[in-house]
């Protein structure tokens, strides 16, 4: 491949661009892991991972993707043949049901359209018809990254309250933390996961677990075979700033950084940031006369826009003309949505500029790849953008 001039754009939601700040933290020599500096790393990072999940309790970091911290949420809570219930808001949600599957849970999976959240009424429902508590834990993906939907768990919260049942609330922050406002224990989640490369603006390899008081008590009578996972070995470790095995220690030092900045400009201003540039998407969507992938206008996504195609017109073709013409990156529509749209990640490191050129060159490629539209989606995301600058 000859060398192509400027910046490659990385509008996939997730991994997402990774600030110069971040990189330069991740080229330090890496250190013992066993050494007091070391440790010093790890509480300083810890401290600051619970500000970020916003809660008192105790976050472990594993050296694995996103999928690795689901399962340390499920083996480390449930017990062979456990009841859970999840939702089909997308093929995030549909790969974790599939894992609950394989580690010998029961999952009643809650069929949707693709194109919404988990309804809470339906956890309210659920709930209220299991007198015998059959439900062990309720397992709910925030921000579905396959469809641009983000479901509401302060109501979903709610509805388990309402139905007054014990089971343990399991969230999926993967693609909203740090993107998308989100509380761990006001909304007395039980198990957070997160990992590295999507809001916290880091490359692959950070598994997160936050828990509550109450799923360490589940924890301590959960049966599912664990080892790697097991949180009390990590715990035990974390006490004094160390990690039972070799932590990644250079994503680490990122980790360090992007809390850094995620704490300069505010988490709330962060999470506004976002809710501003996925509305200005959402009219450039919206001027060209398509259609985004969310039908609820309730549950729309702050880190990415699911784009549909009109019929007929194969969504992966305008996503390659994008990348060929303008060496853009966008994400692919995943399991069932495969050809039939595409995503635009609009999270992590990411400004005004960076939207409207990632939203021009998708207007282009529309044009290039004959997807019949309108135009004029630059300008309607931009007059946007114009009116609510502060
Ligand atoms: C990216 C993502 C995952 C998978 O994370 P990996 O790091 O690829 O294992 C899971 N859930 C959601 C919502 C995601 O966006």
């Amino acid at each position: 491949m000859s060398y192509r001039s400027g910046r490659h754009f990385v509008q996939i939601p997730g991994p997402t661009n990774v600030p110069e700040r971040v990189l330069r933290a991740l080229a330090r020599p890496t250190i013992d892991h066993r050494g007091p500096e070391f440790a010093h790393l790890a509480k300083e990072v810890l401290a600051g991972l619970k500000r970020i999940v916003k809660t008192e309790g105790p976050v472990v970091i594993y050296p694995s993707s996103g999928t690795g911290a689901w399962e340390a949420a499920l083996v480390n809570t449930l017990s062979p043949g456990d009841k859970v219930l999840m939702f089909e808001t997308g093929h995030f949600a549909t790969l974790w049901r599939n894992m609950a599957l394989a580690l010998g849970l029961e999952v009643d999976f809650v069929p949707t359209d693709w194109r919404r959240g988990a309804d809470p009424a339906i956890v309210w429902d659920k709930l209220s018809r299991d007198k015998e508590h059959s439900i062990k834990a309720v397992a709910i993906v925030h921000n579905e990254t396959s469809t641009g939907v983000t479901s509401r768990i302060a109501e979903i919260r709610r509805a388990m309250d309402d139905a007054d049942h014990p089971a343990l609330l399991l969230v999926d922050t993967i693609s909203s933390l740090a993107s998308i406002d989100y509380r761990h224990d006001e909304w007395k989640v039980d198990v957070t996961v997160g990992c590295s490369q999507k809001g916290l603006m880091l490359p692959p390899g950070l598994g997160i677990n936050a828990m509550s008081s109450k799923a360490l008590e589940a924890n301590a009578k959960a049966k599912l075979p664990r080892s790697f996972w097991d949180w009390r070995p990590m715990l035990e470790a974390n006490e004094a700033g160390f990690f039972p095995y070799t932590p990644a220690t250079n994503l680490l030092y990122g980790l360090k950084e992007s809390i850094a900045m995620l704490e300069e400009e505010g988490l709330e201003n962060v999470f506004a940031r976002h809710a501003r540039h996925a509305e200005a998407t959402r009219r450039a969507v919206g001027a060209w006369g398509l259609e985004t992938q969310c039908a609820n206008p309730l549950e729309h996504s702050n880190t990415l826009t699911g784009v549909r195609m009109p019929h007929g017109v194969d969504a992966d073709k305008v996503r390659k003309v994008i990348l060929e013409r303008f060496n853009m990156s966008l994400g692919t529509g995943l399991g069932k949505l495969k050809g039939s749209m595409f995503r635009i990640g609009h999270l992590g490191d990411f400004n005004d500029l960076m939207l409207l050129g990632t939203l021009a060159g998708v207007e282009m490629g529309l044009g290039l790849a004959g997807v019949p539209h309108k135009r004029g989606g630059v300008d309607a995301a931009m007059d946007y953008l114009y009116e609510t600058l502060r």
